[in-house]
């Protein structure tokens, strides 16, 4: 049998080496757990990056992927495509009145966003230029979207497009009023919460802000929910929170139940910019991640997962503040909405990756982002008894921490 380090060195003889990986092999998922070939079952608290927004394996899911498989697989953009026209129209009925254009990423999606603005720019009677972000965004890592991702480590080697972009500062509205007013840009793309960037949650007074001054400086106002989306952060779309319309949304991540999808919403006013030959890709909506598209929308929705969900997620929260104040010296702060958490510790990066590698030997997953936070992505279909595993198993990692500082 192959062994671990088998596949370790079998993966580093072809594969390139540009990601940190777990050491572990894993065999299969279900439910709210993944387990590896020796059979050890590890909670899944960061769900492939928030994709798998119900969990592994779910049966609603699996059942639609087995009908849509048995139909076509693809088909391509030169026919209707029945999953792709039901999932538009409930994305378009649970955001903006709009249109959507789908694509097989995030990244793909800020591409697309891209384009649409620039086409967008060329109509507008005075001349518009450059995209504003907030400092330490993520909105991909293709050359384009590479150029809105203001991380010095993921864009330092690589040459960007020449579109302008005007960094701010969040919750600094008088700094963003002055970028709009003088530098003129096309559009502003925000993340609701900052997820790689260290999980930095906007206040919904301060997102009112970014909609009530593009809208006065006539500047399109962007949504990334590529990773706050589809219910993550308890409202179907994270900038709901806020009660505003913004003019493009973009989702990705948890939309496809797992599968590779994604793509962009754009307001009824800005609906047909894009002519035939405009844009295009091969093969989005694959019919079979648009289908589990509808199926993960369903559960969410009509089934009430998201609400349930987001009910333990408050849980989860209301935990981890407790460990907080009991364990000040080490838990500096607790953040984030809904099942888009970080946990910022007081220590040093090799101790948070330390906590992350004992966690993961007693059968929880966490992710760990800019070096000291603990970020956690559960799925929707997480348990209250789940929150206090993992709870449980954190504190005694800490209490351990605490007795070798002492
Ligand atoms: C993950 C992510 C992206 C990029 O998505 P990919 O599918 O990895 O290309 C863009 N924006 C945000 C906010 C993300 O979290």
């Amino acid at each position: 049998m192959m062994t671990l380090s088998n596949w370790m060195d079998r993966d580093q003889e072809v594969i390139m080496s540009t990601y940190g990986r777990l050491p572990i092999v894993i065999e299969r998922g279900e439910g709210n757990y993944l387990y590896d070939e020796n059979g050890n079952q590890y909670l899944d608290l960061f769900t492939g990056l928030a994709v798998n927004i119900l969990g592994h394996s779910h049966p609603e899911l699996s059942k639609v992927l087995k009908e849509q498989a048995a139909k076509f697989l693809h088909i391509s953009n030169y026919f209707y495509n029945k999953p792709a026209i039901k999932l538009a129209e409930s994305l378009i009925s649970n955001s903006i009145k709009g249109k959507v254009f789908f694509t097989n990423s995030g990244a793909e999606a800020t591409e697309a966003a891209l384009k649409l603005i620039h086409k967008w720019s060329k109509d507008q009677e005075e001349a518009r230029n450059g995209i504003v972000v907030l400092k330490q965004s993520f909105h991909g890592r293709t050359l384009g979207a590479l150029k809105l991702t203001r991380q010095k480590s993921v864009y330092q080697d690589f040459p960007v497009t020449d579109i302008p972009v005007y960094e701010v500062t969040p919750h600094q509205t008088d700094e963003l009023e002055t970028i709009l007013k003088t530098h003129k840009p096309a559009a502003m793309i925000v993340e609701p919460v900052l997820g790689s960037g260290g999980i930095v949650t906007l206040e919904e007074e301060y997102i009112r802000d970014i909609s009530k001054l593009c809208h006065k400086y006539n500047v399109l106002c962007c949504m990334d929910e590529i990773q706050t989306g589809i219910g993550r952060t308890g409202e179907f779309f994270a900038y709901q929170h806020a009660g505003i319309a913004p003019d493009l949304i973009l989702f990705a991540k948890g939309i496809g139940g797992g599968l590779p999808l994604g793509g962009i919403i754009v307001a009824e006013k800005h609906e047909n910019l894009f002519k035939p030959g405009d844009h295009g890709t091969t093969f989005a909506p694959s019919p079979l991640s648009a289908a589990l598209g509808n199926a993960v929308i369903d559960v969410l929705l009509d089934q009430g997962q998201l609400k349930t969900g987001t009910n333990v997620a408050t849980k989860l929260h209301q935990r981890l503040n407790e460990l907080k104040k009991k364990h000040g010296s080490i838990i500096g702060d607790v953040r984030g909405k809904g099942m888009m958490i970080g946990i910022v510790m007081s220590l040093d990066a090799k101790a948070v990756k330390d906590i992350q590698a004992r966690l993961l030997e007693v059968g929880v997953m966490v992710d760990v982002t800019q070096q000291t936070i603990i970020r956690l992505l559960p799925p929707l279909t997480l348990t209250i008894e789940e929150v206090e595993r993992f709870i449980s198993a954190f504190e005694t990692e800490i209490e351990k921490l605490l007795r070798v500082g002492q």
